[in-house]
């Protein structure tokens, strides 16, 4: 059993957040995107996860050469990067820059917008904060991410909104959240309450917005516990070959999400080596292996990435499959 904080206090908690919080957040606008997400003329728009490059300033070339050749093989309306993008073999502020610039390179060289979180590894140089990296993100043509709802050390919460093809109403919706470091020594960190907050105010006010519920994504790095619930319990596709590293604490995300009701999928990065999805709740929960070549993974997994395939006439449902290397012609 893991110890989770009595419900109550957790409760309690999330509600004094909330009550502080939805004013502010309430009040402030997103800002409109450098480059607006639309799904396509034929009604579709693709979405590539990147998981775990976790690299330096030497990026290892395979990394970027399969980046290259799963993008030119999906030609997707977005790419998003789940966090661990970088990590600690940058010794200087000018690896860190460099290290993001190269990984930036697939996408600007192919006006692709695409958008981060953060994970676990991204500041453990402690050259740049997390806040100075995420402007430097923001400084590449196609980088559409966002500081958004800061909380503490968290930053890049933040949500994107895809119009329809034929309107500027938008028909589905990109959740982005940073999921901390690690909680105490050892133990990886969770969603906060004020996240949680953050989520539901946003979703609330789309709602009124829009009067409707707009189905939605939502990326981050951690996996919650609710993963291997899902595993245990769900519809089951894919590869698990370790085990979920969530956090021991649950603050009740999934609760939310599942009270809220219009996220459809949840995708994370963390475990290099899960590539399954699977249903809990109607949720689909999924892991996207890794991508880089300069980090563990399990020999029987190739690197690779998520694809995501939204169709507009029915965007509640998320279709979704793993590319592999050997997809594009790499080992
Ligand atoms: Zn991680």
């Amino acid at each position: 059993m893991k110890p989770n904080p009595p419900k109550l206090i957790t409760n309690l908690l999330s509600l004094v957040h909330c009550n502080v919080l939805f004013k502010i957040i309430y009040r402030n606008n997103s800002p409109l995107p450098k480059h607006p997400l639309k799904f396509d003329t034929s009604g579709k728009f693709k979405i590539v996860q990147f998981a775990d490059i976790q690299d330096g300033p030497d990026t290892d070339p395979r990394t970027l050469e399969l980046m290259s050749r799963i993008l030119d093989k999906e030609k997707p309306n977005l790419v998003v990067l789940t966090g661990d993008n970088i990590d600690g073999k940058c010794k200087t502020t000018a690896d860190v820059k460099k290290a993001i610039t190269n990984i930036a390179g697939p996408m600007e060289a192919r006006n692709i917008p695409w958008a981060i979180v953060f994970g676990n590894h991204d500041d453990e140089h402690l050259m740049m904060s997390k806040e100075e990296m995420m402007n430097f993100y923001m400084t590449f043509n196609y980088n559409i991410s966002q500081i958004g709802f800061k909380t503490g050390s968290r930053i890049g919460n933040y949500n994107l909104l895809i119009q329809g093809a034929s309107s500027q109403a938008p028909e589905f919706n990109i959740y982005l959240l940073d999921s901390g470091k690690y909680c105490t020594l050892g133990i990886y960190d969770y969603i906060t309450c004020s996240e949680i907050c953050w989520y539901k105010t946003i979703a609330k006010k789309l709602k009124k917005q829009y009067k409707k519920v707009i189905p939605a994504i939502m990326f981050f790095h951690i996996p919650l516990q609710e993963f291997h619930t899902a595993y245990k319990t769900g519809y089951v596709d894919g590869l698990r070959l370790e085990h979920e590293g969530a956090s021991l604490i649950n603050t009740g995300m999934f609760h939310a999400i599942v009270n809220t009701g219009d996220v459809k999928g949840i995708f994370v990065g963390h475990d290099h080596s899960n590539t399954y999805t699977a249903i809990l709740d109607g949720v689909l929960l999924g892991y996207a292996g890794n991508t880089g070549y300069a980090t563990y993974g399990n020999p029987k997994l190739q690197r690779g990435a998520r694809v995501f395939e939204i169709n507009e006439s029915n965007p509640s449902v998320i279709n979704t499959h793993m590319i592999f290397s050997g997809d594009v012609g790499l080992n």
